[in-house]
């Protein structure tokens, strides 16, 4: 691994290289890349203050695993870069923390993207947690952002926890669904219709066309339910990443999601979510510390056979783990 200011000079120079050699050293765990992962995020932070350019678009993007994420950010992406931006593309996949392997892993699909030189695609990282992932895609943003990337589209499953996550990262969510209709609808997670900022129903080519049509307009009135009295109506509408229909539309209702938060909007929901994410972290450690901590660790199966055959309360269990922990 390059020292820190030479990272910190590639990374300028917009070499992938150095963007992908940064990125794994904010994914990794270890104390001491930790210690440079700082250190090189400072002096990114601190360039991106005086800088000029006006702060990335960051979009999350969701939807259960085969409604066309990738093949929609393939599209999408191809398009941006025909426009002359730079976009990176990140991944949140939770299978990965459980499982060491990944749903999103598999970035070979988006084969026309992953050869663009303005693109940048990166799978999901296996750090343990979501928290750990989240911090590690976090960081990964500020890596791509200080290497101009100017649209970063950070892709999610659609399982709960992770497009919470997510959301509390980007600027916009999009949510991607496939046509359904009544008690159909009821399957659509109430907290996803809650995030979400732009709603696309995908797949929306040949004979499922209409179907599309019909299933976007019963969703956005299911929508104005959940979200009767916000500020900011989340638009429903149709597109095809494969045949490229209505891409740039869903794009376009991204774009003016932004500009309905406004540059002051934008400032404040960032620090919002920084002040969030802070205290995420902060779980995120004491979690790791709890499970770390040998003093835990030494009394932990006697606890657990203890409540399982009902000689101790949870309340008083949780007490003496506490204890133990505190010692
Ligand atoms: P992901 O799991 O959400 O990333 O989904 P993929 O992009 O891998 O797509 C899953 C499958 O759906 C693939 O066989 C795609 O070819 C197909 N697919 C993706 N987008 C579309 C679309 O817009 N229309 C149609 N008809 N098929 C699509």
């Amino acid at each position: 691994m390059p020292e820190v200011p030479e990272l910190v000079e590639g990374i300028r120079a917009r070499r992938r290289a150095a963007v992908s050699q940064a990125i794994t050293l904010v994914e990794s765990t270890k104390a001491e890349h930790r210690t440079a992962a700082r250190e090189l995020l400072t002096i990114l932070a601190e360039e991106g203050e005086t800088g000029v350019q006006s702060p990335a678009i960051r979009v999350g993007i969701s939807g259960v695993p085969g409604v066309g994420k990738s093949t929609f950010i393939e599209a999408l992406g191809s398009r941006l870069t025909a426009e002359g931006h730079r976009v990176g593309v990140l991944a949140v996949d939770p299978s990965s923390v459980r499982t060491g392997g990944s749903v999103l892993g598999d970035k070979t699909r988006m084969s026309r993207l992953s050869a663009d030189a303005n693109a940048y695609i990166r799978p999901s990282p296996t750090a343990g947690t979501l928290g750990g992932v989240a911090r590690a895609t976090a960081q990964s943003m500020a890596v791509l952002e200080a290497a101009a990337y100017d649209v970063v589209l950070v892709e999610t499953v659609g399982v709960g926890q992770s497009e919470i996550t997510v959301s509390g990262m980007v600027d916009t969510f999009l949510f991607l669904t496939l046509a359904r209709t009544g008690d159909q609808l009821q399957g659509i997670k109430k907290g996803i219709l809650e995030i979400a900022d732009v709603i696309a129903v995908n797949k929306a080519d040949g004979d499922d066309e209409i179907p599309a049509k019909s299933a976007a307009r019963e969703l956005a009135g299911a929508l104005r339910l959940v979200r009767g009295h916000d500020e900011w109506a989340p638009p429903v509408i149709t597109c095809s990443g494969l045949a490229d229909i209505g891409v740039d539309e869903v794009w376009q209702r991204v774009l003016a999601h932004r500009e309905h938060l406004g540059s002051g909007g934008l400032a404040a929901k960032r620090a919002d979510q920084q002040l969030e994410f802070t205290w995420a972290l902060v779980r995120d450690e004491l979690d790791q510390r709890l499970r770390r901590s040998a003093k835990v660790r030494a009394i932990r199966e006697e606890i657990s056979a203890a409540v399982l055959s009902g000689d101790l309360p949870a309340t008083v269990a949780a007490d003496r783990i506490l204890a133990a922990y505190d010692q």
